[in-house]
């Protein structure tokens, strides 16, 4: 049996100037009991040596050993400066070894955790039930372990390609709130940079004026939904980058508009929201398939269905006419797809037209600039893969900003994960 001092510490903590004092083993989760070695302390202040006042026993989480939960209790000494004169007062130790100050892991415990939760994906609840510890305790070290990894300058190193996007955060509680935020994304390396609260343009203006002009000389595109407040972004802080708006933003807008059509014909023709036994309802999801995924079987059905329901033909007008973005972004020379946008526009402007295809005209004129840069620069915003992952796993259920931006970040903002044995939790 081992009874001397320095061997359990090897064998429990393995930090020198550690001290093992016991080991508790009838306590339900067992505490191995440990000091810092006594040595002359001065104060922080004065530098005058310190006198111990008292001690407390702080209890930290750690990993388990063996397949066997295990708790560190360290007996902290409560320090007094004895000068009367100095403001100091008292203070208490600090290991940064041992346990971050606050947080109720040990430090070896809440760098797993962090990497449990922020690299495998693995849920709070989960790990702090391999721990023996309660979910704020876990979700505490991840957030400090995880707000040093996520901010280490390196993350931010060689951006060429910058996205904004929004993205909707739900707030748990009662009234689950909805919050938008602002993402900032590299779309070169599909890597999610940074997260601002709402959906206006100050935010990330701040963060981008805050990455310096050297940062920012490196930046030569940027793109962004169909949005002003995104855009103007860009006009004030990167007035050089080309800007391209998202091709995948764009299908969506005209499928949108299909889909208000739908609704205004059925409406204007049976008098009703579309029900099940609705012709131009059954064929909803068919008609924002796009021509590609769509074959002959229901191209058909398509046309059966628009005969029956859609007597002046104006929803087959606006199916034909989104159908026509895609097409837009198959042409790969830049002049042609600017002779092709501008015939889209004049053609969808007709007075012939149902209003939702002249409103998509309206949009292509205004955005004329962003949608074509596209074939200058074919970068997207929407569907990488790490984004829409990211909305899945995290985008709802966060008591705060802090939380859900943290969370996010170590999920999609690849985070170099060899510096978790390094960094100093905030
Ligand atoms: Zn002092």
């Amino acid at each position: 049996m081992i009874t001397d001092p320095t061997l359990m510490n090897q064998f429990f903590v393995n930090l020198e100037g550690v001290r093992v004092l016991g080991i508790n083993d009838e306590a339900e989760v067992p505490e191995v009991h440990i000091e810092l070695e006594r040595q002359v302390v001065g104060c922080p202040i004065c530098g005058v040596v310190a006198r111990v006042q008292d001690r407390r026993a702080v209890r930290l989480t750690n990993l388990s050993m063996a397949g066997r939960k295990i708790a560190l209790v360290w007996n902290k000494r409560r320090f007094i400066c004895l000068d009367v004169a100095c403001e100091q007062g008292t203070w208490t130790e600090v290991d940064h070894r041992i346990a971050a100050p606050r947080l109720s892991l040990t430090d070896r415990a809440g760098r797993w955790a962090t990497f449990q939760v922020g690299n495998q994906g693995r849920d709070v609840e989960g790990v702090a039930k391999d721990l023996g510890c309660d979910w704020h305790t876990v979700n505490d070290a991840v957030l400090a372990y995880g707000e040093a990894l996520i901010e280490h300058p390196g993350r931010f190193a060689d951006v060429a390609s910058l996205g904004l996007d929004e993205h909707l955060m739900v707030r748990e509680g009662q009234r689950r709130h909805k919050n938008f935020v602002t993402a900032i994304v590299d779309v070169d390396k599909g890597q999610l940079l940074d997260i601002v609260p709402d959906r206006k343009g100050d935010e990330p203006k701040a963060w981008l004026r805050a990455m310096g002009p050297a940062w920012l000389a490196g930046v030569t595109a940027g793109t962004i939904d169909l949005s002003a407040t995104y855009k103007s972004v860009f006009d004030d802080v990167l007035p050089k980058a080309i800007l391209v708006a998202d091709p995948f933003h764009l299908v969506k807008l005209a499928n949108s508009k299909v889909d208000e059509c739908r609704r205004r014909v059925q409406n204007e023709t049976l008098g009703h929201r579309g029900r099940k036994s609705d012709p131009l309802y059954r064929i909803r999801r068919l008609l924002l398939l796009g021509k590609k995924r769509l074959d002959e079987l229901g191209h058909e059905k398509i046309m059966g269905y628009l005969a029956a329901g859609d007597p002046r033909g104006e929803l087959q007008m606006t199916w034909h006419a989104a159908q026509s973005i895609p097409e837009l972004y198959e042409v790969t020379d830049f002049a042609l797809a600017e002779e092709f946008i501008d015939e889209l526009i004049r053609d969808m402007a007709e007075s012939t037209f149902p209003v939702e295809v002249r409103s998509l005209s309206k949009t292509l004129k205004r955005w004329r600039t962003e949608i074509i840069a596209w074939h200058k620069r074919q970068i997207t915003n929407g569907p990488t893969e790490s984004m829409n992952n990211l909305a899945k796993r995290v985008a709802f259920g966060f008591r705060s900003f802090r939380n859900y931006r943290i969370r996010a970040l170590l999920y999609a903002g690849k985070p170099n994960w060899d510096l978790l044995a390094t960094i100093t939790p905030r």
